[in-house]
């Protein structure tokens, strides 16, 4: 009899029997030498590997690097692919050696790291017609270069617009990264005079009293730019809370163990909030439970000793993450490494990446089947952000949603109140006759028109 077995039959009828220890897979992190399977790191040792400086080094920003490091791994047509996804792609490339040794390469297509970072061109999907490069219209809310203001409370503050990695799923694309083929991109250098003008507007206005620092990504602030914003910011008396913004846990979490200087920086920005009483914390952007192990537990605990709260804001990605075992498995993770995964996404109307989208209907049905599973502060709010302006909206608040014409439309009474805001679930997840209908814009434009109508009926 095992030891589970033994335990069950010695436990009161009353209590839950224990679960089968195979449901414990959130406790197992990787801490093989997994990154030895790709050609190029195959001779690294543990050090080398597990230090932010190669890992920013050694990033994959083209096809050619690409095809250096993972060699004969994949055949020529996989690389021809990725050659036609980059082409039609509005973000730059730009992979971490942890992630790129994370990949299945032997099942590329299908892997979910793959899919968030590295475009397929056989695997992309036409833009929905009525989306926008900037389609939550972050730029028209912008009082001075690189702050979005739209929220009563609370400011969006882009600090830089580089990252340590580039995701494909990215809202802020007609910014965050080099310019590509397909897009010529805002940009916002991390300079300090144009940050004094951020500054000067947020202590022109006192109802502004939560801050986002981010990017861009403040992975790649230096040490004392941490600070001097940190500083600047909470000399501010109204300003009472504080996120900085990075995906660096996710992606190089070998910077929370090796860049001492940044994660002090940060650390005594978190220590002088806490002396005036206000709260500063970390945002970060876990979208699969693969991206997760024993470094990223080493580096969440480090976190953890300093007191520095984290919480997760994950993307809904079709073949990513948009099934229940996944969620299950990615929210018992992040919360047993103290993360809390704090919102899901519904993926942003952005440009290149139809293919990665869920209805609004799948978000929905996920949403039921997560809630319950744990603590309610460890569970995530399903938002989706509408498309021009009206904000994020909790994905149960629509006035009207259609799955069959994928029209759904919400109110936003907090930022532009009497307007309505559309979202659009993609066209390929709806049935043939619908997904016809939006091919004809006569049609098209009936059915938006009886989606406001109907949104409108009291
Ligand atoms: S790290 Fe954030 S800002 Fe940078 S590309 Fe990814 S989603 Fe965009």
């Amino acid at each position: 009899m095992s030891e589970v077995e033994e335990l069950a039959l010695s436990t009161p009828a009353a209590i839950k029997p224990p679960v089968d220890l195979a449901d414990m897979a959130h406790k197992e992190f990787r801490d093989d030498d997994y990154w030895r399977v790709i050609p190029a790191y195959a001779n690294l040792g543990t050090d080398e590997f597990n230090d932010h400086r190669f890992q920013s080094r050694n990033s994959i920003t083209s096809l050619k690097k690409l095809q250096q490091v993972v060699g004969n791994l994949v055949p020529d047509s996989f690389y021809q692919d990725v050659e036609k996804g980059l082409a039609l792609s509005p973000m730059s490339v730009r992979i971490s050696p942890y992630l790129m040794s994370l990949i299945d390469w032997t099942n590329p297509a299908t892997d979910p790291l793959r899919i968030q970072f590295l475009p397929m061109g056989s695997r992309m999907l036409p833009d929905h017609p009525e989306l926008a490069l900037d389609s939550l219209h972050e730029q028209e809310d912008s009082p001075v270069p690189g702050l979005t203001h739209r929220y009563a409370d609370r400011a969006l503050f882009l600090t830089l617009d580089t990252c340590p990695v580039y995701c494909r799923f990215c809202t802020r694309s007609y910014a965050v990264g080099l310019d590509t083929e397909e897009v010529e991109k805002v940009h916002f250098g991390a300079i300090v005079d144009r940050w004094e003008q951020v500054f000067a507007y947020i202590e022109s206005r006192p109802e502004l009293e939560d801050i986002v620092i981010s990017g861009g990504d403040v992975a790649n602030l230096k040490a004392e730019h941490i600070e001097y914003i940190g500083d600047r910011l909470l000399k501010i008396d109204h300003v009472r809370r504080m996120r900085y913004a990075t995906k660096a846990p996710a992606i190089m979490p070998q910077k929370l163990i090796t860049d001492t200087g940044w994660v002090d920086a940060l650390t005594r920005v978190v220590d002088k909030g806490r002396k005036l009483h206000k709260e500063v914390v970390l945002h970060t952007h876990f979208n699969h439970p693969h991206e997760i192990s024993d470094i990223s537990r080493r580096g969440l605990n480090r976190l953890m000793e300093r007191g520095i709260v984290v919480r997760n804001q994950m993307v809904l990605q079709r073949g990513v993450n948009d099934d229940v075992e996944t969620l299950h498995l990615l929210i018992r993770r992040l919360s047993y490494i103290n993360v809390h995964p704090y919102y899901t996404f519904v993926h942003d109307m952005v440009r290149g990446v139809e293919e990665l989208r869920t209805t609004l209907g799948a978000a929905l049905d996920l949403e039921k089947q997560v809630r319950g599973r744990t603590a309610g502060y460890n569970t995530p709010t399903f938002v989706l952000d509408t498309m021009g302006g009206g904000g994020k909206r909790n994905v149960h608040s629509y006035e009207h949603y259609d799955r069959e014409t994928g029209i759904a439309v919400f109110t936003s009474p907090t930022v532009r109140p009497g307007e309505l805001f559309y979202y659009f679930d993609p066209i390929d997840e709806l049935d043939p006759l619908s997904a016809k209908r939006w091919h004809n814009p006569t049609e098209r434009k009936s059915m938006l028109q009886a989606a406001l109508d109907l949104a409108s009926c009291p």
